[in-house]
């Protein structure tokens, strides 16, 4: 697998973690697009076909999980994986994330040593592509 195949959607509105997030994908060599909200999601989605989505939870507008709930329920976009990225800490969050559709969940602040790794596979999951 080249990861100069792959793309990946984030979805971010804090730009220091946009650009940290992009920073070490975009390194790795993934095709990264940045959404800063879930209407600009939606609009990229229109064009591109990635093959994970980073969902921020917490977001301007929609929030990162009632834009899960709304890709999963679509035949065409419900295969793409979804990993939640949220500050939130709190008891249930997960099962919240997990509940609205996402393939899975990691917290921030971001373990830059192992998120590539983690990534990978998100991505490889998603079996023969
Ligand atoms: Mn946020």
């Amino acid at each position: 697998m080249k990861k100069q195949d792959k793309s990946i959607l984030v979805v971010e509105d804090n730009p220091l973690n946009m650009e940290l997030i992009a920073d070490i994908l975009g390194t790795e060599g993934y095709l990264i697009y940045q959404a800063f909200n879930s209407e600009e999601a939606l609009t990229l989605l229109k064009k591109i076909k990635p093959d994970l989505i980073l969902m921020d939870i917490q977001l301007p507008g929609m929030d990162g999980l009632t834009l899960t709930r709304l890709l999963k329920g679509r035949d065409d976009f419900k295969h793409i994986p979804i990993v939640a990225v949220t500050a939130h800490t709190m008891k249930g969050d997960r099962e919240k994330a997990l509940q609205s559709g996402c393939d899975g969940y990691i917290s921030k602040p971001i373990d830059v040593k192992v998120f590539p790794s983690v990534i990978e596979s998100f991505i490889s999951k998603r079996g023969a592509v």
